[in-house]
């Protein structure tokens, strides 16, 4: 059975918008811009809609045939390389093949603007603070916001792109707004396939991008292809091979974990007024203009205020966070975390070891909890890497095995 993307065209279907849409498996998919950025969309080709179509073709199997064109070396990378990667990561994926009726191989005319995804989070910031010094060619000249699943309802996501929007013309960078209904195409969880769905609305504005920079989630020695691995594990690996023949990706940030981007981050001023972490959707739809951008007390405020605790410098964000509430339930967090395996929780516990962070070791059960999560860290931190060898052992093999025959 096969998804079929066809119909490309373009329409002014509101009157502030532009619209580039497809028909997949006849539903409408489409990516829309404020109409003085329509000149951005890329009509002649399919790039976006087929990367928009592997998460529901990793779910169901089928085939994306697409009646039209789309780059030559998107389709090489994604046959070769990143469809064959994702499979890996999860036995449930499903493989499948992607035909077209032609590939292009020339660069198509483009701004050759450069554009960071930018969402005023740890990541983006991060990316933001390490590019400044950038040499010309590599320096951010456009923020991208896309509405393709990150925020549950468009409230939330229009009260977060406000941020955005302020901290922009503060700094003078253009931002487009890229919309989309992307979600229609898929049941998996956003968190599962992000990386790969963002790159869709990207590839959608190709006569505006040269450069797509996209903030890698994980640390390299978190990143990897084994399987209960999500997309953003991947994002060092896959991301670069998602470009064409006119915009290149960059997945970036890799270098650091999240304690150091968090530290880096604390270096940006303009991360005291603008940093938006907060998850908690009811918060950020009931939120007045006079509240602070982030609730201080879900699971994403805290983890950033603790960190930024145990540097010592949560107080140079008080203005985008309730510290008072924070206070209050910094240790039942803390405890709640004790007995988190993962990576990015256990960042933080170590950064509070290493700094003699007073509230973990006041906790009154402190010393043997801290023992008990020492040894589940050191036996999650071994089995990972066993996982992760035998892994690399069962892929060697197979590769041998295809060779022999
Ligand atoms: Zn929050």
């Amino acid at each position: 059975m096969n998804s079929q993307v066809e119909s490309i065209f373009d329409s002014n279907i509101s009157s502030s918008k532009s619209y580039l849409t497809a028909s997949i498996d006849g539903k409408t998919i489409y990516f829309a811009v404020q109409k003085e950025n329509a000149k951005y969309l890329i009509h002649e080709v399919y790039d976006a809609f087929v990367v928009a179509s592997i998460p529901l073709a990793l779910q169901t199997g089928r085939n994306i045939v697409v009646n039209g064109s789309i780059s030559e070396s998107l389709f090489y990378n994604l046959k070769n390389e990143v469809i064959p990667i994702l499979l890996m990561t999860n036995k449930d994926y499903r493989n499948f093949e992607i035909s077209a009726q032609e590939l292009y191989s020339e660069s198509i005319n483009s701004e050759n603007a450069i554009g960071l995804a930018f969402s005023c989070g740890i990541d983006s910031f991060c990316s933001l603070e390490i590019n400044k010094d950038s040499p010309t060619n590599f320096q951010i000249t456009h923020f991208l916001n896309f509405y393709a699943g990150a925020t549950h309802n468009k409230v939330e996501h229009e009260n977060k792109l406000g941020n955005v929007k302020n901290l922009a013309s503060l700094l003078g960078i253009d931002i487009i707004e890229v919309d989309s209904n992307i979600t229609d195409l898929i049941t998996m969880s956003h968190s599962q396939i992000h990386s790969v769905r963002n790159m869709a609305p990207a590839l959608a504005i190709q006569k505006l991008l040269g450069k797509f920079y996209y903030s890698s989630a994980y640390h390299y020695k978190d990143c990897g292809v084994f399987q209960g691995g999500t997309s953003a594990h991947l994002d060092p690996i896959i991301l670069a091979k998602m470009g064409t023949e006119t915009m290149k990706v960059y997945s970036i940030g890799s270098r650091f974990s999240r304690v150091e981007k968090t530290e880096v981050v604390s270096c940006n001023k303009y991360s005291y007024d603008f940093l938006d972490v907060c998850v908690d959707t009811d918060y950020q739809v009931q939120r007045k203009e006079s509240d602070p951008m982030n609730c201080g007390v879900c699971w994403k405020c805290n983890r950033t205020l603790l960190t930024l605790e145990i540097l010592g410098k949560e107080k140079l964000y008080e203005r985008v966070f309730n510290l008072d509430k924070y206070y209050f339930q910094r240790d039942n967090y803390i405890k709640s975390i004790i007995n988190d395996e993962s990576s990015l929780s256990q960042e933080v516990l170590e950064l509070a070891k290493e700094n003699k962070f007073s509230p973990i070791e006041d906790l009154e059960y402190d010393k043997l909890t801290l023992i008990n999560w020492k040894i589940k860290a050191t036996i999650s931190k071994y089995r990972k890497k066993v996982f992760q060898r035998l892994n690399r052992n069962k892929l060697i093999a197979v590769a041998s095995t295809r060779r022999r025959k």
